[in-house]
């Protein structure tokens, strides 16, 4: 195996990304700057997760809506600002209604948190539930006890969520708990609870919602997260090559052409690439992969989520005070996430219900507009563990990897993953600086070394 290092960023080289998501785009962003970048995506358009469509707006026009990606925060996602302003997209616009609503119909309790004490007493009855007024009291205490446990580094890295919410009533962990988790990763409750405490207590750290108020609205685009991917479509001056999906990468370190891109019924050489698809994706795709690379990519497993976008309110509470941005109703057991995508982005008044729902019940939707499969993480032990290590992967075999996939799964990581990679080429940010070249070069910048597998 050979590390490839130091070198790389003193001359242009011929660099291939593959997968045009947000860690795509980022990587391929920064690169370009000094070398000639090839994006290669095997879908029809470019911002992987970043997907909007246009419905129709209730005055004659359209306007679009996201089905995937759909909020961002200015603090929390400082590097995505970044990548935005250097984009020349104004990151500061809508900010988004964060609301939610719990309808579990198992329990028989319904409320909204968010929209007002006219939601949260929806069921005039919760009024005098002493388990209702438990279930906030316990909040209170898990937010204190959590933050108290991370700050003291308490919490065993085997440790899961359902196993840290023991001693907590049903009611905290399955009307509150589980159904917010579930709308913040997009993935089955049964899923959330096998989750390691710690990655989630530490997200919930990093966005303040264990002690104090996040400070920062949520912001949603004006115009949905196209507006972001056309900018860099715009600006962007390496080659995009989409519909083509990659088939297999074949590395020969000691030939001219150390990388070769194999699409369907094309070959094509370059000097290195940069994998920014999903984790068993980029494993897939490597012809021989090497033992560590199979041992760090193949512990992140995926959950697809069938998300279907339609008009139909039957998917949320009978009772129109009870609708809020994130909607989780719970029946037999299985919870599913509906989010009101006019409020989410606050669409204009004049535009019908859009419902985004993940992983539908099955039942028969009226006005189904259109249905997608999104590929999500699953942040296991076994994956958080193995998270570190892909920065021991980077520039053997002149490859790299990068994606959502090494953080908590959201954009912002996937910049942050995508600067782990360029800063091998010396690119440290996201804007150009004159510092740049000046810093040192990453562990791994070794040139052409040969080395070990
Ligand atoms: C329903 C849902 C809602 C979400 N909401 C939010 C949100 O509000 N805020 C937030 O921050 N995050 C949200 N996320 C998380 C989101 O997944 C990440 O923020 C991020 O978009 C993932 O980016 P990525 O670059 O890692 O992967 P992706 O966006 O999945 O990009 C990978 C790309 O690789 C391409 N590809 C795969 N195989 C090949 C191949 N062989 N050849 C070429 N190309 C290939 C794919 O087509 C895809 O375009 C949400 C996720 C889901 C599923």
């Amino acid at each position: 195996m050979t590390t490839m290092g130091k070198g790389l960023g003193n001359r242009p080289r011929r660099i291939a990304v593959v997968g045009a998501g947000i860690s795509g785009i980022t990587a391929a962003h920064v690169l370009q700057r000094e070398h000639d970048v090839t994006l290669f995506e095997a879908g029809t358009s470019l911002g992987g997760h970043a997907h909007a469509v246009a419905v129709d707006d209730g005055r004659g026009g359209s306007v679009d809506v996201d089905t995937a990606f759909l909020i961002y925060n200015g603090r929390h996602y400082p590097r995505f600002c970044e990548l935005l302003v250097d984009l020349g997209v104004n990151h500061d616009t809508r900010p988004a209604e964060m609301s939610a609503s719990f309808a579990d119909y198992d329990t028989n309790l319904h409320y909204a948190l968010a929209r007002g004490l006219d939601s949260l007493f929806v069921q005039r009855k919760n009024l005098v539930r002493p388990g209702f007024y438990r279930m906030f009291a316990e909040l209170l205490l898990f937010r204190r006890r959590a933050h108290a446990d991370m700050l003291a580094a308490r919490i065993p890295e085997s440790l899961t969520l359902g196993a840290y919410l023991e001693g907590y009533s049903r009611l905290f962990r399955d009307d509150l708990v589980v159904p917010l988790a579930t709308a913040i990763w997009s993935l089955p409750g049964r899923l959330v609870l096998d989750y390691p405490a710690r990655a989630i207590l530490q997200f919930f750290m990093n966005h303040q919602l264990l002690h104090g108020e996040s400070g920062d609205a949520w912001r949603t685009f004006d115009g949905a997260s196209g507006v972001y991917v056309r900018a860099f479509r715009d600006r962007f001056r390496g080659r995009i090559r989409l519909s083509t999906p990659v088939v297999r990468i074949e590395r020969h370190p000691r030939a001219k052409d150390p990388v070769t891109i194999v699409t369907k019924g094309e070959r094509h050489p370059f000097d290195a690439v940069v994998l920014a698809t999903h984790a068993d994706d980029s494993l897939a795709l490597l012809q021989s992969p090497s033992p560590d690379e199979t041992r760090v990519l193949s512990a992140f497993r995926y959950n697809t989520s069938r998300v279907l976008l339609h008009g139909d309110p039957a998917v949320l509470h009978r009772d129109r005070r009870m609708w809020a941005s994130w909607n989780a109703v719970t029946r037999y057991g299985r919870t599913t996430v509906s989010y009101h995508l006019n409020r989410v982005q606050r669409l204009p008044v004049t535009a019908p219900d859009y419902f985004l729902t993940l992983d539908d019940d099955g039942g028969r939707r009226h006005r189904t507009i259109a249905k997608f499969d999104y590929r999500h993480p699953i942040f296991d032990a076994k994956a958080v563990a193995s998270q570190t290590r892909v920065e021991d992967l980077q520039g053997k075999d002149a490859t790299f990897f990068c994606g959502s996939y090494t953080g908590h799964g959201f954009h912002e990581d996937g910049v942050v993953s995508a600067l782990a990679v360029t800063r091998h080429f010396g690119l440290h940010t996201i804007r150009a600086r004159a510092a740049d070249r000046r810093e040192e070069p990453p562990r791994s910048s070794v040139t052409f070394e040969h080395g070990a597998a």
